[in-house]
């Protein structure tokens, strides 16, 4: 019996559970580095660049750890498989459980000539039966309460089965506008070496539709690296995350923010290695307790969640759209060339970086999707082509659930909608825009602004049903009758200029 291991581009950690379930016996492990997905959708030509470079790195790593490592590249996954099946004499074939729905429905489909085996995904924290049973036995899926349970089964910032400080969440210490001069620190880039190099070269030429710049590409693509990023985190960015983690200033792209998504979505860090050396770092040096938790509470809080509830819903979420939004996506969010600011700061980041952080995605990107009314899936499509650590399971819970409400609030307990005010407060952007955040109406009024009130007027029936609404309709409901008239045809006029 020969067994071969398959090594997706996101399973880069040689504790992964297909390796380790070889451990004693000898295996074969084979890379695919294949065109034929980043064919189906594009992507930025950094991920490419991040997830090949990375691959290649791991794939030497496991070379000198002492495995029969194959690296193919080429256009057809499923020929590259079969030939090394055969080449191998492989009779059973392992694979860590690829948790995202449409490559898992590929694999199902393929009449493989030997045994498939499937190992549980030992990436996350919680495993989708842990995380079923606790699903299973709540009426509501709150994220605190997740949070929660995860802090005490897991001993995290906790003194028994109480909290460390008293409290579980310190979100309302971490809200700050930003106000004068920040002092940020620099982030932990790296130069690419002559692997990196030469798939940026491969990138480059590559005749398939992509997104963004390919340079400068300053990723980590080993773990090695990826841990000189936390470590940095740690020293000189988890002390002030928390205050200004909304917060967002121009010519700042990344703040105090971790930068470590792209690393554990592709396996390079484990969360639970990030959690405890936050955690140590808080009882070393008396870190502020509402930062410490601030991001232990992102990253064993909402990533864990994500993935969960992703794995817990039905493959057909992706396709929901409560609000039965049809406009298509403006071409702006594929070029940034738009006159909005905000978007157009954000926008153009993101074609130069691959990155925005979490603010600018929820309270700029997909609110103004939301309010917009623009189609759920062509967002989706849109936030998975352009960013850097964009993996369906975690896209879809958080651009159809948290961003667009596309769920009908299976996730979040209201929709994110805002008008220009969030935006404002929180950021820099409206000082530099051609619109005025105050208008609602007239030639200056900022989008955000009548599409707010457009939104909640279209959806006045559907919002009803949200507890948490009733406040803000309210406020719909003392609006002038004219000017509702005035708001909802300068929403069609922006229509028809922009799409
Ligand atoms: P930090 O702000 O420093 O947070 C630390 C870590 O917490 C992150 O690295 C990430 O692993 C985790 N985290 C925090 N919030 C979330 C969340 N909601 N879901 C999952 N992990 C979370 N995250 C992705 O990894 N890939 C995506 O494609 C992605 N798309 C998003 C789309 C929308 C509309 C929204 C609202 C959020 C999205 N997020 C996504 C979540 C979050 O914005 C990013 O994880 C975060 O901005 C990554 O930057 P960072 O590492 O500097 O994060
Ligand atoms: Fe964005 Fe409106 Fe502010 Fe301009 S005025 S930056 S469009 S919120």
């Amino acid at each position: 019996m020969a067994i071969g291991v398959w090594v997706l581009g996101n399973q880069l950690w040689q504790e992964q559970a297909a390796l380790v379930s070889c451990q004693g016996q000898s295996a074969s492990v084979l890379f695919i580095e294949s065109t034929q997905f980043a064919r189906e959708r594009s992507y930025h030509k950094q991920k490419l660049v991040l997830v090949w470079s990375a691959m290649r790195h791991f794939a030497d790593e496991l070379k000198d750890a002492g495995w029969a490592v194959t690296y193919t590249v080429g256009d057809d996954t499923e020929a590259a498989l079969r030939e090394w099946i055969e080449a191998e004499n492989i009779t059973e074939l392992r694979l860590m459980d690829p948790v995202d729905y449409p490559f898992a429905a590929w694999l199902e489909g393929l009449e493989l000539p030997c045994e498939l085996t499937i190992l549980e995904n030992n990436l996350f924290l919680w495993s989708k039966d842990d995380f079923n049973a606790w699903a299973d036995r709540r009426k509501g899926l709150l994220m605190e309460s997740f949070y929660r349970e995860g802090r005490k089964r897991f001993a995290v910032l906790v003194e028994g089965k109480d909290p460390i400080g008293g409290q579980w969440n310190f979100d309302k210490d971490n809200r700050k506008p930003p106000k004068g001069k920040l002092n940020t620190p620099a982030p932990r880039w790296f130069e690419p070496d002559a692997t990196t190099q030469a798939v940026i070269d491969k990138v480059e030429t590559l005749e398939m539709p992509t997104f963004g710049e390919a340079t400068p590409f300053h990723w980590a693509v080993t773990r090695d690296q990826a841990l000189e990023v936390l470590e940095v985190f740690i020293a000189e960015r988890l002390e002030t995350f928390g205050p200004y983690q909304d917060a967002m200033v121009t010519g700042e792209e990344t703040m105090w923010h971790a930068l470590l998504s792209p690393y554990l979505n592709l396996g390079l860090l484990h969360p639970l290695e990030v959690v405890e050396r936050a955690e140590q770092a808080f009882a070393d040096r008396d870190l502020p307790l509402n930062s410490v938790e601030g991001f232990i509470r992102q990253v064993m809080g909402w990533r864990e969640y994500m993935r969960g509830l992703y794995s817990h819903f039905d493959a057909d979420y992706a396709q929901r759209n409560w609000f039965d939004h049809r406009q298509p996506l403006p071409e702006f969010f594929w070029t940034g060339e738009v006159e909005m600011n905000c978007l157009h700061q954000v926008i153009s980041q993101i074609h130069r970086t691959g990155y925005a952080h979490h603010i600018q995605r929820l309270m700029v990107l997909s609110n103004f999707s939301l309010i917009a009314g623009f189609t759920p899936q062509e967002v989706e499509n849109w936030f998975h082509a352009v960013f850097i650590d964009a993996y369906d399971w975690v896209m879809q819970t958080n651009v159809i659930g948290m961003g667009l409400f596309a769920d009908g609030g299976l996730l979040a307990s209201k929709p994110y909608a805002s008008s220009a005010n969030y935006v404002n407060k929180m950021s820099d952007y409206c000082k530099g825009c051609r619109y005025n955040p105050k208008q609602r109406t007239g030639e200056d009024a900022c989008p955000f602004n009548f599409f707010y009130w457009d939104f909640l007027h279209r959806h006045r029936n559907k919002l009803d049903t949200q507890g948490r609404m009733s406040f803000i309709l309210k406020n719909l409901d003392r609006m002038d009758s004219e000017e509702l008239d005035t708001i909802q045809q300068q929403a069609q006029d922006w229509y028809k200029a922009h799409l």
